[in-house]
């Protein structure tokens, strides 16, 4: 099938089903499909927020529900028209992304969640921020992680009363934020008068100081006080700002008066941190603290299995397990190592054989204890392949081949760097941290479509890990 209305019909039933309406008029509302191929398929989205919010919040979803619609996989890519939807007083998308002031943008995007969420906030029931593809269904477990999984699950089936705070800590990439929308989800589906609402620290400390700005620090004050569940992801960005520690106390007091449920996530132990503030340190020590450690074999291969499942493709167990052996610590890498070579496959319409994984993986399996890769590094390498200056990649300029390259660098960055899209965003020259969220969707999408972006993405790949 090579009909993109078909086969968005085909998957738009299932799909509004699985997000539920609320998400569906808010986000998918505007989105129409443009062209598919038989792999890869185009929507277009009304703007750039939009794609954003898919992208972070409802891709696996989509990407889920496209592949079973297809019976086969889909790699999807976002173009923005502003056409699309009616919604043309939102900002368009440009070649690169849109420059502009990062607090207005998290301002404007709550404001469309809040016109088009029926009743919010009034009525009961509110679930925000959620991502409806990660439940407990999809967690799997394994020493490494399961008396986590077992908290989450108590504080689910019982919020407010089983653990409170529930803190969750460990390294990247080993299912903080999976568990925090899984207990989101749970609670919305099996106590719908609750309200829960999820949160990652860096989007509430960008509102925090808009709203301190706009004068609007007393709607902000609600919206956190006023829910039953309230999780805060990636807490440890707290360590340092104090005046923000001090409005975030006051926000988990008011919960811990009222009983309601409050959990936390962070890269370490909290003992280890927030420590100018013995009160609210104490406050956090009186719940239950679990810590996810990087998952064994058995569990990665079980990792694996499951997400080769939900994008519906064969994977011969052999190259599983040698997915599985080779990455030990991170999951998203792991899935990133699935994707990468499912994808080539699929690209290059050639057996997905163990020969081919070893061959597009040498590279981490050789870097086991894989260099650092800087940001730094990442521009020095992108630069040098592009034929252009570090210097051309920071500047405004907007020349087509230098906004390829720029795009490309940044989408490695993003690969091999633990860095978040503002930091990068700073070391390209400056710019809105939306422009990285942009060149990684491009980006996505150009590889699967033409050899040359995958070619110079792995290229320098190679150059700056082998
Ligand atoms: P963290 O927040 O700890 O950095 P995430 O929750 O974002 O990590 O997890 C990274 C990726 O790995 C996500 O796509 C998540 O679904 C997946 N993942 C992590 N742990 C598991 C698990 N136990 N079972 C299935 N998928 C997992
Ligand atoms: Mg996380």
């Amino acid at each position: 099938m090579t009909d993109p209305d078909r086969l968005w019909d085909g998957c738009a039933g299932a799909l509004r089903r699985r997000l539920g309406e609320a998400a569906w008029n808010t986000w998918f509302h505007g989105v129409r499909p443009r062209a598919f191929d038989g792999t890869t398929v185009t929507l277009a989205v009304p703007a750039l927020l939009i794609q954003e919010r898919i992208e972070t919040s409802f891709l696996l979803a989509v990407t889920e529900e496209l592949a079973a619609a297809n019976a086969g996989p889909v790699v999807v890519r976002f173009v923005v028209d502003a056409a699309t939807g009616g919604l043309d007083d939102l900002e368009a998308d440009q070649e690169g992304g849109v420059e502009s002031d990062g607090w207005a943008d998290s301002q404007r995007s709550d404001a469309v969640a809040h016109a088009t969420t029926p009743g919010a906030p009034a009525a009961p029931g509110r679930a925000e921020g959620l991502n409806s593809a990660y439940t407990f269904d999809g967690f799997v477990t394994g020493s490494s992680n399961r008396f986590a999984e077992a908290a989450a699950r108590a504080v689910a089936d019982t919020p407010g009363s089983a653990y409170n705070p529930l803190f969750i800590y460990g390294g990247s990439g080993l299912g903080k934020t999976h568990l925090l929308h899984a207990i989101g989800n749970y609670v919305h589906e099996h106590f719908p008068q609750r309200r829960v609402v999820y949160v990652p620290t860096e989007t509430f400390l960008n509102q925090f100081i808009y709203s301190i700005q706009t004068k609007a620090l007393a709607d902000l004050k609600q919206r956190y006080r006023d829910c039953d569940v309230l999780l805060v992801d990636d807490v440890d960005l707290l360590e340092g700002k104090e005046a923000f520690q001090e409005e975030f106390f006051h926000t988990l007091n008011t919960h811990f008066h009222r009983s309601t449920q409050i959990v936390l996530s962070a890269d370490r132990a909290p003992k280890k941190f927030l420590t100018t503030d013995d009160r609210l340190r104490s406050r956090l020590l009186a719940g239950i603290t679990t810590a996810i450690e990087p998952p064994d074999l058995e569990t990665r291969l079980a990792i694996l299995g499951k997400k080769a499942e939900g994008i519906n493709i064969d994977v011969p167990a052999e190259v599983l397990e040698f997915i599985g052996a080779n990455i030990r610590d991170n999951i998203r890498e792991l899935e990133g190592a699935l994707i990468r070579v499912t994808a080539f496959a699929i690209l290059n319409q050639e057996p997905l054989t163990l020969a081919l994984a070893e061959k597009l993986l040498a590279d981490v399996v050789a870097s086991n204890l894989p260099r650092q890769v800087t940001l730094e590094l990442v521009l020095h390498a992108t630069a040098d392949l592009f034929g252009f200056t570090v210097d051309d990649l920071r500047s405004p300029s907007r020349r087509r081949p230098l906004v390829l390259a720029r795009q490309v660098g940044m989408y490695v960055c993003r690969q091999l760097t633990d860095h978040s899209y503002p930091t990068i965003a700073r070391e390209f020259g400056g710019r809105d941290h939306t422009t990285v969220i942009h060149a990684v969707s491009k980006i996505t999408g150009l590889m699967a479509e033409r050899r040359q972006v995958y070619d110079q993405v792995e290229e320098l790949r190679r150059r700056l890990q082998g």
